[in-house]
């Protein structure tokens, strides 16, 4: 099935193909400095595909603190955190907030809340191998530089 979602001004929009076997949506609240504070909430799942839409005026937006492993991809316009990109192994992995997800999802969220203080980034880096989107391409948007 196909989900979509955007960023608040409508800049950044993406869709999600969400594998049909999956029975829910997880929705992991992340605990973490940076996440805490906007109420980061995310979901992935490794056989769903997602693609999201930069227009050709915008730079992609990124923050990484911490380990730096991870990209927050962000709308320069609205300020709105779409997602987050781990570019550290050959294919790209991401996860998706699911508070910019559009209308009703077809399958219910499965809430849980995620503490990953003081995981090693090797575990970090194996986990997001296991668990994020396994399928991810970035269209469009401006160059960096
Ligand atoms: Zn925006």
């Amino acid at each position: 099935m196909r989900l979509t979602g955007s960023c608040h001004c409508g800049s950044v929009d993406y869709s999600l193909d969400w594998p049909e076997q999956a029975k829910c949506i997880p929705a992991r609240e992340c605990s973490c400095t940076f996440c805490s504070r906007f109420g980061g909430t995310w979901t992935s799942h490794p056989d769903a595909s997602l693609v999201i839409n930069y227009p050709h005026d915008l730079k992609p937006g990124k923050y990484r603190f911490g380990t730096a492993t991870a990209d927050f991809l962000f709308c320069g316009r609205c300020g709105i955190i779409v997602a987050a990109l781990d570019e550290n192994s050959g294919r790209p992995k991401a996860v998706v907030n699911i508070r910019t997800l559009h209308g009703d999802t077809p399958l219910p969220f499965e809430h849980s809340v995620s503490h990953f203080d003081g995981e090693s980034t090797d575990d970090r880096l194996g986990r997001r191998s296991r668990n994020w989107i396994g399928h991810v391409q970035i269209v469009g948007g401006a160059p960096q530089r």
